[in-house]
């Protein structure tokens, strides 16, 4: 079975040398739906806890949150980090609290400080689904993404990965045979 969930990304992103409105900077409400397939953990007769997906999700993915997604050949790149730096923002601001991990992939690399993902492709929803599972795949046995942003909207399913052990108190994954999250340990 699958337990389903969805989160909501609020960014600002271009189609460097696309030939259409999209080449200008832009902004969107994008909302990623997340599928995590595996047995039904008896103790709490779910798949996964809904929060506790979000939760994952969430602190990786609010580096993606108020956040300015760029290609790293997007000559806007340096041109905002000057901008940044000449008003003392580049390297963090007190308000820019909401800052998850940096994080660098093969496709992606967040600086939380400047709320800025560089990315190796276009951040097309299509580009977004490869980075979501890319960053999430070992956390989570994901089975499909979707993301939609404006009029586009695009959808990847996987293969399913192997069953994780499961708190039977809380539904969360066991870390080393414990649960993080209430101290169960597995037998
Ligand atoms: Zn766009
Ligand atoms: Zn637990």
């Amino acid at each position: 079975m699958r337990s389903i969930t969805k989160l909501e990304l609020q960014y600002a992103h271009r189609f460097y040398k696309f030939q259409g409105e999209a080449q200008y900077l832009h902004g969107h409400t994008g909302i990623l739906t997340l599928e995590v397939e595996d047995s039904i953990e008896p103790g709490v007769n779910m798949v996964y806890p809904c929060n506790e997906i979000q939760k994952v999700a969430w602190n990786v993915l609010k580096n993606f949150d108020h956040a300015l997604i760029l290609r790293e050949d997007d000559p806007l790149l340096p041109a905002i980090l000057g901008v940044y730096e000449k008003q003392g923002i580049k390297d963090g601001a007190p308000s820019n609290k909401m800052k998850g991990p940096a994080f660098r992939t093969e496709l992606a690399t967040a600086y939380p400080d400047c709320r800025l993902v560089v990315t190796k492709e276009t951040m097309t929803v299509e580009g977004m689904i490869k980075m979501v599972y890319e960053l999430l795949k070992d956390k989570l046995n994901i089975v499909k993404i979707t993301f939609t942003s404006g009029v586009n909207a695009a959808t990847q399913e996987y293969a399913p990965g192997k069953s994780i052990d499961r708190c039977p108190l809380c539904g969360v994954a066991l870390v080393n045979g414990v649960c993080p999250k209430c101290g169960y340990r597995k037998a």
